[in-house]
């Protein structure tokens, strides 16, 4: 069992690293980009809005409306509706684009819906969940949070999560996530019950690839949590300590890679620029990249 709070030498807690599982994953994605999007003020100037991400904010917030009607208006027509009405249009190369792109991402919320029972009452949709260890405390925003009739008759929480990328997804994508881990740990921390399944619904290709955590899988991804947050405690530390422009490439490298060509600061990043070429804005949408 973990301790609630670490106490430091004199008896005092010490002070637990505040952060998401988004900014974990970044780190491990990229320091550079790390710096830039958590440590640098002013943050260096993004590149334009991309528009298979704002595909992709389209469907989840239509989602998120659907479930906020109540029962009886949780139609197809009405997330057809909720689609078309929250349309964010920004990053299209032209009205057409934008257009065709809003009727495809229709089709799919259409379809989604139409498999749905309106009365599957969610335990939370768009939910902030949070909740610490002995090192660190987290917190993040969970799609959806659903609660259902467990095999032993009891009832559990499963992680939902809305995928919207061309990119095929597998199990393995849902095992080894650690924002959906630690949306797990923490929704059974906070509504104190069961959570251990965690499932990507990727609405292109109308599947579902699910995993189901044991304690002992959580804890290995609340640990590999716990160390990639005091590796970002500690470059935190440095950044606010001072670091020269060398200092800052050895503290935060970059890690170019095919990645970059979507990077929101590759035209401030020398290696990410020379390691792709340029894309534009509605480059992701014909196939889109993994969201
Ligand atoms: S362009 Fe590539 S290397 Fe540069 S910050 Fe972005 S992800 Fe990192």
């Amino acid at each position: 069992m973990r301790r609630e709070e670490q106490l430091g030498l004199d008896g005092m807690p010490s002070r637990l690293y505040a952060c998401t599982p988004t900014r974990l994953s970044t780190w491990l994605s990229c320091p550079r980009l790390y710096r830039m999007s958590y440590l640098d003020r002013p943050a260096p100037r993004k590149g334009p809005p991309w528009a298979h991400n704002s595909l992709g904010a389209s469907v989840h917030n239509a989602l998120a409306g659907w479930w906020r009607l109540p029962q009886a208006q949780r139609t197809v027509p009405a997330a057809s509706g909720l689609l078309e009405r929250g349309w964010i249009s920004e990053g299209f190369a032209s009205d057409a684009q934008s257009a065709g792109a809003r009727d495809r991402a229709r089709g799919m919320v259409e379809e989604y819906v139409a498999a749905l029972d309106p009365a599957d009452e969610p335990a939370g949709v768009e939910r902030t969940v949070g909740a610490r260890t002995d090192r660190i405390t987290f917190s993040g925003r969970i799609d959806r949070l659903d609660d259902r009739r467990s095999a032993n008759g009891g009832r559990e929480l499963v992680v939902v999560d809305y995928k919207t990328g061309r990119r095929p997804l597998s199990t393995d994508d849902a095992r080894s996530s650690l924002p959906l881990a630690l949306y797990a740990v923490a929704a059974g921390r906070v509504l104190r019950r069961p959570c251990h399944r965690v499932e990507l619904h990727h609405l292109p290709t109308e599947t579902v690839h699910a995993w189901e955590h044991t304690p002992a899988t959580l804890d290995r991804h609340l640990g590999r949590a716990e160390d990639i947050a005091a590796e970002c405690a500690a470059a935190d530390q440095r950044y606010r300590d001072g670091l020269t422009p060398a200092g800052q490439d050895e503290v935060f490298p970059p890690s170019p890679g095919p990645g970059c060509g979507w990077c929101d600061f590759r035209a401030v990043c020398p290696e990410g620029s020379a390691a792709t070429p340029a894309r534009r804005p509605w480059d992701g949408l014909e196939p889109f990249p993994a969201d």
